[in-house]
């Protein structure tokens, strides 16, 4: 059996696979700006409420949010939203407290690995994950990009507006300060202040509601924006959009101009456990 996890901003959420077969399923909110300590307690909860169900488990696969060097299985750099997780040996730590095989790559990578089981002959797919901030990862010419410094194609921080908007990252104007559902909430709430959730958000647009709409154009606008960026600089023959706000597939197509190359991760929000066991 294998464990694939999958550490976003707000929630870890665990998997337990017998071969291709989803077991059991575990989450735990990540309590990312509390920091390091609080991060790794809902971690290791999630983890061994997982291992108490798996037998004979031969790998610990792990997803997550942050700039990873996926040989080495450390985070190199974190936005605010996972606070004290820069510089976290997650391999080497999981690794001595449970003495399992441990892989660990970037939440969007692993997102895209996972959806590029839909796609085996393309060579140049893009997958942007919208959740707590926007993950980015992309396949060119049949290669994961890794960059530098493990943070290419982090597509969440392409600068979208000059001086705008402040960023989970500290830049100013990142596409993740205006896509993101944290953003997408803030926005929604300066119109409709009792706003529970995005999801609540997208019900009211849905429903018709004139606010909900203007919250969702300038969306939108913004999502083309980062789209229109990408098929510029990427040149992808897909761009999927995953994460838990794509659930609301419909209206987020429908505030797309350019629909031909757009597609949902079709494993949803559960891509990121999945492509963590694929190694
Ligand atoms: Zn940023």
């Amino acid at each position: 059996m294998k464990i694939g996890i999958d550490i976003g901003g707000t929630t870890v959420k665990g998997a337990l696979f017998d071969g291709a077969e989803l077991v059991s399923e575990r989450e735990a909110p990540t309590r990312g700006r509390e920091g390091r300590e609080a991060i790794f307690s809902s971690l290791f909860s999630v983890i061994e409420a997982l291992l108490q169900e798996g037998k004979n488990v031969s790998l610990l696969g792990v997803s997550s949010a942050g700039n990873i060097d996926p040989v080495r299985g450390v985070c190199v750099y974190a936005t605010e939203n996972l606070m004290g997780w820069t510089g976290v040996d997650l391999k080497g730590t999981l690794e001595a407290r449970y003495r399992l095989p441990v892989t660990v790559d970037n939440d969007a990578v692993c997102a895209l690995k996972a959806e590029l089981l839909f796609y085996p002959g393309l060579k140049n797919v893009t997958m942007l994950t919208f959740g707590t901030g926007v993950g980015g990862a992309s396949l060119i010419g049949g290669k994961i990009v890794r960059g530098e410094h493990f943070d290419g194609a982090r597509w969440g921080h392409v600068t979208l507006v000059e001086g705008g908007r402040r960023c989970s990252c500290g830049k100013l104007g990142c596409a993740e300060s205006y896509l993101s559902a944290t953003a997408l909430l803030a926005r929604g709430r300066e119109k409709l202040p009792l706003l529970s959730d995005v999801k609540e958000l997208f019900g009211l647009y849905a429903a018709g509601n004139a606010q909900a709409h203007a919250v969702l154009d300038e969306f939108g606008g913004y999502l083309n924006r980062l789209l229109g960026v990408i098929r510029a600089q990427a040149h992808p023959e897909v761009i999927i959009l995953g994460g838990g706000m794509a659930q609301s597939e419909e209206i987020i197509l429908s505030l797309i101009e350019n629909k031909s190359d757009v597609a949902f991760a079709r494993l949803k929000n559960r891509a990121g456990v999945v492509g963590a066991i694929l190694g």
